[in-house]
């Protein structure tokens, strides 16, 4: 009988033991473009070539690869005051400094290694500049920013902020050459500084030549892995630079071998199994709540922006 029949697939597609993943798509991003004045990026996602109930809980990836700023005498580059509702944004910087500054008060600067998890949630202001003294002085910025889904239920909670500074950040040594540094979630024991409001792992790897690395992630989690540097292969998959894999859900880890050097971000999590309606800064659940985050934006319920 049917029923029987779904029963049994269902059980074989939840009980996966230690298989590798296969992959299910590669996606390259190839068009650039300016935030603001500050950031040279390329978004990955959200893509037509990329179903977003796959690429969940993340809704956005903007990449800027290493790009050299020349000394800036007076004035800042960046994004000014805008509002965002309904997720989180995080932001990695590998080189190059970024300074950041909300209407819920807090403010910091995210250096070499750090990565920023800021919670818009309800409501919040932000802007984000080049650091003032990396302006002055000149040099390469290397960045990512992801915006994360929260469930609807937490999209009405208070605006949060955790600046998560690189000494954080615990790092485990690769057999073979390389590190992973965990950012959120757990890998080889070693815990990520980040709360998150749904299961999420998140790695930073870079893997010598030669290097092979198996990581254990929830066979429910959607995975992709950006390969920011150099090349990786998993199973007979190849990818290079300026690539992400997304795999397919039928395994228990992920396999990456370096055939050269490679910097790699691991981008993986539970699912939200809710609609998603985005709209500029907005991340909803309808139209409606696109709507009303305008309304609210008009009648000042963010919060006022400071000078
Ligand atoms: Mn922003």
């Amino acid at each position: 009988m049917t029923t029987t029949t779904a029963t049994a697939e269902r059980n074989l597609v939840s009980e996966p033991q230690n298989r590798a993943r296969s992959v299910e798509a590669i996606h390259r991003s190839t068009e650039f473009h300016w935030v603001g004045d500050g950031f040279h990026v390329s978004t990955y996602f959200p893509s037509e070539n990329l179903p977003s109930e796959r690429l969940s809980p993340f809704v956005l990836m903007d990449y800027g690869p290493a790009k050299n700023f020349e000394p800036l005498a007076r004035g800042k580059r960046g994004v000014g005051w805008h509002p965002h509702r309904g997720f989180e944004t995080v932001t990695l910087a590998w080189e190059g400094s970024v300074a950041h500054r909300d209407n819920a008060g807090h403010r910091g600067v995210i250096g070499p290694g750090d990565v920023q998890w800021m919670t818009a949630a309800s409501g919040i202001f932000h802007e984000e500049y080049h650091e003032e003294q990396f302006t002055r002085q000149g040099g390469r910025m290397h960045m990512m920013q992801l915006w994360v889904n929260l469930p609807k239920k937490d999209k009405t909670a208070p605006p949060g902020y955790q600046p998560i500074v690189s000494a954080q950040i615990p790092q485990v040594q690769v057999q073979g050459g390389g590190a992973v540094r965990v950012i959120a979630g757990e890998y080889a024991g070693a815990k990520g500084p980040a709360h998150t409001f749904t299961p999420i792992t998140m790695l930073d790897v870079n893997l010598n030549a030669g290097a092979h690395l198996p990581i254990a992630l929830p066979a429910n989690y959607n995975v992709l892995a950006v390969v920011a540097e150099g090349r990786v292969r998993t199973g007979a998959t190849v990818a290079n630079a300026g690539e992400l894999i997304l795999f397919n859900n039928d395994g228990t880890q992920i396999e990456l071998a370096a055939d050269e050097a490679a910097h790699v971000i691991v981008l993986s999590g539970a699912p939200i199994d809710e609609p998603i309606v985005q709209y500029g800064p907005f991340v909803m659940n309808t139209v409606d709540e696109i709507r009303q985050a305008m309304f609210d934006v008009n009648r000042g319920k963010f919060g006022p922006v400071p000078d």
